[in-house]
């Protein structure tokens, strides 16, 4: 098995193999904590779930291991704390929990670890201690600057020259700057503002110095994937790129460096300033995680990806009947947990998570399975009783194990398909009081009172379908 990734720095699709296999390690740049989370955030926590999958399959579960950064303190933070006037550490360990509790609702695996900036600012003053005493770095006007003219290479992560750079500038350069590029690593704070104490004045660090910091630390300065949306490609991966690599004397920061699209809305880019930003938690509101993830990886990863109320309802309705036509017993999970997953299905992911291709694949195995059981119920028709299980019924069956074990390794069809398709009885003893003299009416041919509690059913919120295995009990006011 050959898992192909596209390589931001080469510009091309190419075979990944890991540096060690026994200690498989990613990085991504997780959220700056200053506003509730928007899907443009959902995005790279699901698609970087995808790989995190797909890499423990190929490698082993703990051979992998997968960090994603929080960014606690920012600009952006101590504007918006003092808007709302409570302090940096409120904001941003309120905006942590609601990001990590959705990222837990969008059905992804938790990962290795979730470093805060804030507790790494040591490592990070020791980093701008290094690229001082290397002479990359310089002081002026107690800020530590990175110079980038002094590193050779810089700009070739993102494809930009450092002449056309300088040329193109048009943002008003800080004169304390010898070189318009020039990006902070330290900077002064206020009295009013958080800050640390250092060799260079009290102060906090810049953000790209973070996310270099936090990967050292916990995956070394050479690894072999650094991910993240596509915006974060320059500056800020440019930067964390020269800072690495100029510290360790290393070429390489990381050996892939993968960048997902921008989630758009009527193709335009979401921001703040169009007013068309998408919380997740309004989505949320609207959708079930399961549903918002599909639609999430329904275009492939680096691709815009449109999302409209219409594609979450049509994705709702896809993932219904998937869990309707799957319907997992206990015995499709078991054999599902142990089964290898579909060669069509992981072949499409393998090929730089072709997840549009992976899903049409779970499609076509629920199409099958419809199919299969259709032709089991003629046959069962021509059958005499007690012939032996007809080979279709084994076939449906094992169907069903690869339509579960493919949904499975993306995150997908995991949850109890009663709960998911609105059918209950066990926690609404009314309901199920109600069902149980229904039967006893029709039992009794009082079809009059079992209408009579049909619609009383109906009043609380339940339909009831009658099935060969006796009536059930389904939810209307699904979600
Ligand atoms: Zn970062």
């Amino acid at each position: 098995m050959e898992l192909k990734l596209h390589d931001t720095q080469t510009r091309e699709k190419r075979v990944f193999t890991p540096l060690d296999k026994t200690n498989v390690r990613m990085y991504v740049c997780g959220p700056t904590v200053y506003n509730p989370p928007h899907i443009g955030n959902a995005r790279p926590v699901v698609i970087f779930d995808i790989l995190f999958r797909l890499l423990r399959l190929l490698y082993g579960e703990e051979q992998v291991a997968y960090i994603r950064n929080i960014t606690d303190i920012d600009d952006k933070i101590i504007t918006a704390a003092k808007q709302q006037n409570i302090t940096i550490t409120q904001l941003a360990r309120s905006v942590e929990k609601q990001f990590h509790t959705e990222t837990e609702q969008l059905l992804c695996l938790p990962v290795t670890a979730s470093p805060r900036a804030t507790d790494h600012i040591n490592e990070m003053q020791k980093l701008v201690q290094a690229l001082l005493a290397k002479n990359i770095a310089y002081i002026a006007e107690k800020h530590v600057l990175f110079n980038v003219a002094r590193q050779n290479d810089y700009g070739t992560l993102s494809k930009r020259q450092l002449s056309d750079m300088i040329a193109g500038a048009r943002v008003e350069v800080a004169p304390y700057k010898q070189n318009p590029h020039d990006f902070v690593l330290w900077k002064p704070s206020a009295e009013d503002e958080p800050g640390w104490d250092s060799p260079w004045g009290r102060g906090r660090p810049g953000w790209h110095l973070e996310c270099s910091a936090m990967s050292a630390k916990f995956l070394g300065t050479t690894f072999d994937i650094h991910g993240g949306g596509i915006d974060l490609l320059f500056p800020h991966h440019e930067n964390e790129r020269a800072q690495t690599c100029a510290a360790s004397g290393e070429k390489i920061m990381a050996n892939f460096w993968i960048h997902n699209g921008y989630v758009v809305r009527d193709n335009e880019k979401m921001s703040k300033s169009l007013g068309n930003v998408l919380l997740t938690s309004d989505l949320l509101e609207q959708f079930d995680g399961e549903t918002v993830r599909l639609a999430l990886l329904s275009g492939h990863y680096r691709q815009p990806l449109d999302i409209t109320t219409q594609k979450l309802q049509e994705t709702k309705t896809q993932l219904d009947r998937l869990y309707r036509v799957c319907k997992p017993d206990a015995e499709v999970r078991e054999r599902a947990a142990s089964a290898k997953p579909d060669a069509e299905f992981l072949n499409a992911l393998l090929d730089d998570l072709n997840t549009p291709k992976a899903i049409a694949r779970l499609h076509t195995l629920a199409a099958e399975i419809v199919s299969e059981n259709d032709s089991e119920k003629r046959g069962a028709v021509n059958e005499a009783p007690g012939t032996e299980e007809s080979p279709s019924a084994v076939s449906a069956t094992d169907k069903k194990v690869a339509l579960l074990a493919a949904a499975n390794l993306v995150g997908l069809l995991s949850q109890n398909p009663d709960t998911r398709l609105g059918y209950i009885v066990q926690n609404d003893t009314d309901a199920a009081r109600l069902l149980a003299e229904r039967e006893d009416a029709r039992r009794d041919n009082d079809f009059a009172k079992a209408d009579e509690i049909r619609a009383s059913l109906a009043s609380l919120g339940y339909q009831i379908e009658d099935t060969p295995a006796g009536p059930r009990l389904r939810r209307l006011s699904e979600k």
